[in-house]
C-alpha cells in the first residue's frame, strides 16, 4: 500500500499510530503496515516522527537483523492494541483496565530509560541510540504519555459505531463538535446512508 495515502487525522503521533488499520470495529479490516520497513516509512512521514537520517539507519539495521526487526514489529503491533484499548476507554470517560495501565507503565519505563537530556538553547530529550530497532516504539510511547498527561480528555473522541470506523482523534474544533474521523471517510458515508433511509421512510 502507498503509505503516504494513509490518513493522519488523529492529531497526534500516538493516535495516528493506533489508526493504522482501516477500522477498529471490524476485525477483518485491512492493516496498513505490513512489516517493520512500513513502520519506519510511516513514522518518517509523521510530525514528530523519524527524520530521514534516523529512518535510513533503522532500515539498514532491520536488513542486517531481520528477525529482531520482525520481533520489534510484533511488539509494535501489541503496543498498538494496548494504546487502542487505553485511548478508546478514555474517549468514553473510563479509566484503563488495571492490567493495561500496568502494561503501559512497563512499556513507558523501559522506553524512557533510553532518554538522555541534551543541553542547548532549548534543552531536549534525545534517545541514546538512533538505530535501536525498538526506537519507533519509543517515539510512539513518548507521544502517548504526553497526550495522557497533558491532553484534554474532553477532546479525545472515537469515530462512532455503527457508521464510523472507531478511529481515535483529538477534536480541535472550537465547539468540540467534530464527530467523525473525517467527513470524506466516514461522515459522508453516514450522511449518504441517512439520506437513503429517509428516502425509504418517505416511500413507505
Ligand atoms: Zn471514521
Amino acid at each position: 500500500m502507498d503509505l503516504s495515502r494513509i490518513e493522519r487525522v488523529g492529531g497526534s503521533l500516538c493516535l495516528d499510530f493506533v489508526n493504522t488499520r482501516a477500522s477498529h470495529f471490524d476485525p477483518a479490516a485491512p492493516e496498513y503496515l505490513a512489516g517493520y520497513a512500513d513502520l519506519v516509512e510511516w513514522l518518517r512521514g509523521c510530525d514528530g516522527g523519524l527524520d530521514a537520517r534516523s529512518a535510513s539507519r533503522l532500515l539498514v539495521a532491520a536488513r542486517a537483523h531481520p528477525r529482531r526487526a520482525a520481533a520489534a514489529f510484533a511488539h509494535a503491533h501489541d503496543l498498538r492494541g494496548l494504546l487502542e484499548r487505553v485511548f478508546a476507554r478514555r474517549a468514553h470517560g473510563h479509566a484503563p483496565a488495571p492490567a493495561d495501565l500496568h502494561a503501559l507503565e512497563r512499556e513507558a519505563t523501559a522506553a524512557f530509560a533510553h532518554r538522555r537530556l541534551e543541553a542547548g538553547a532549548q534543552w531536549q530529550w534525545r534517545w541514546d541510540e538512533d538505530d535501536a530497532l525498538e526506537r519507533p516504539l519509543w517515539d510512539v510511547l513518548a507521544s502517548a504519555v504526553d497526550l495522557l498527561r497533558h491532553g484534554d480528555p474532553g477532546r479525545l473522541k472515537q469515530c462512532p459505531a455503527p457508521d464510523g470506523c472507531g478511529w481515535l482523534f483529538h477534536d480541535a474544533s472550537k465547539n468540540r463538535t467534530r464527530r467523525w474521523c473525517s467527513m470524506r471517510m466516514c461522515g459522508n458515508g453516514a450522511k449518504a446512508r441517512r439520506f437513503q433511509q429517509r428516502r425509504r421512510d418517505a416511500g413507505n
